[in-house]
């Protein structure tokens, strides 16, 4: 099986925490130059654009790309127009619907596109699709609260219009929901807090429901100090489900079943090379879906300025 060369574009804090580590790690990829407007240095040869990489850089069959939201559909044409498989970070575009357009270059160009939720790839998400499978649920809600300026460093993208504030974290729970629930899912009303100077809200609040009637609600909040929150609880008739850490650990009826190191990025990576092998494309658009709804129906609160 020969090996899959990667090229990364937009090195930032994922690509250097995760993206880095999980390529080397996996033996049936490597990763061979990047694109980087900072010329970051992980090791392999960086190049001011995606386009000199295709030009002048090592030949590669993949491109992962690690940009904010904002400018990812015009390096993800970039990278399908020179028939390259493509591995789009979370959310997949800015849009819903450029996503439908770069899932029909993908097909058209014979490539691999493939839409990731790392959230789904955390160890307790399988346990959770199970039991939910198993039990009659009534409800289930959502509370992911954590510390922008912690986690968000000088990312003033994320507070720009499709930059999507605090549902850049939130969007990974409503990626495990999607993943996790029987039925689809959709919104029925929310509340956005957004700042007076910035576009994207810093905190949200989410009604949700399905065709059982399940209620579903979700809590987003970008300004909780102390102990970070991403926990989803789910009640059936006969029993309660917590998935915490962001899906790492589940408990059933406060016992824990599920305990595991991180290993989200890896499973990503995995499924990346087995979308390519099998010459398929994966791009889910469930979760940005969610959103787009959240910010088309919800009521606006404007609130104190964000000053990190
Ligand atoms: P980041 O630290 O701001 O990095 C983004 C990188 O993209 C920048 O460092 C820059 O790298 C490049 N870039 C290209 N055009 C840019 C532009 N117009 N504005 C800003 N940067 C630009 O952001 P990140 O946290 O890595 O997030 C990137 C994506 O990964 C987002 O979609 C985010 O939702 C997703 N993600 C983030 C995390 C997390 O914990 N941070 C977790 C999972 C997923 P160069 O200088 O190399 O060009």
């Amino acid at each position: 099986m020969s090996i899959i060369r990667i090229g990364i574009v937009g090195v930032g804090k994922i690509a250097r925490d995760q993206h880095v580590p999980a390529i080397a790690a996996d033996p049936g990829l490597e990763l061979v130059a990047v694109a980087s407007r900072s010329h970051a240095d992980v090791g392999v040869p960086a190049f001011d654009s995606l386009e000199a990489l295709l030009a002048d850089g090592p030949d590669l069959d993949a491109i992962a790309l690690c940009t904010p939201p904002q400018v990812r559909r015009e390096t993800a044409l970039t990278a399908l127009r020179a028939g390259k498989h493509v591995f789009l970070e979370k959310p997949p575009g800015a849009t819903v619907g450029e996503v439908g357009d770069l899932s029909a270059l993908a097909a058209e160009q014979g490539v691999t596109l493939f839409a990731s939720w790392h959230s789904r790839f955390a160890a307790g998400v399988p346990a959770a699709k199970a039991w939910i499978a198993a039990h009659q649920i009534t409800s289930v809600d959502i509370q992911w609260r954590e510390d922008v300026r912690r986690w968000h460093p000088g990312q003033t993208w994320i507070w720009e219009a499709g930059g999507l504030g605090v549902f850049d974290p939130g969007i990974n729970a409503l990626s495990i929901l999607t993943e996790i629930m029987p039925r689809e899912v959709f919104v029925t009303d929310a509340r956005l807090q957004v700042p007076e100077n910035v576009q994207a809200p810093v905190a949200a609040h989410m009604a949700m429901t399905d065709i059982a009637g399940t209620m579903i609600t979700a809590d987003f909040d970008f300004l909780q100090t102390g102990p970070q929150t991403w926990d989803i609880t789910v009640t059936a008739k006969d029993g309660r489900l917590r998935l915490s850490s962001g899906g790492a650990r589940i408990e059933i009826d406060g016992a824990p079943v599920v305990q595991a190191a991180d290993a989200e990025y890896p499973g990503l990576y995995t499924r990346f090379g087995d979308l390519i092998r099998a010459g398929k494309s994966e791009a889910d658009i469930r979760p940005l879906a969610l959103v787009a709804d959240a910010f088309l129906v919800g009521r606006r609160d404007l609130v104190a300025a964000f000053i990190e």
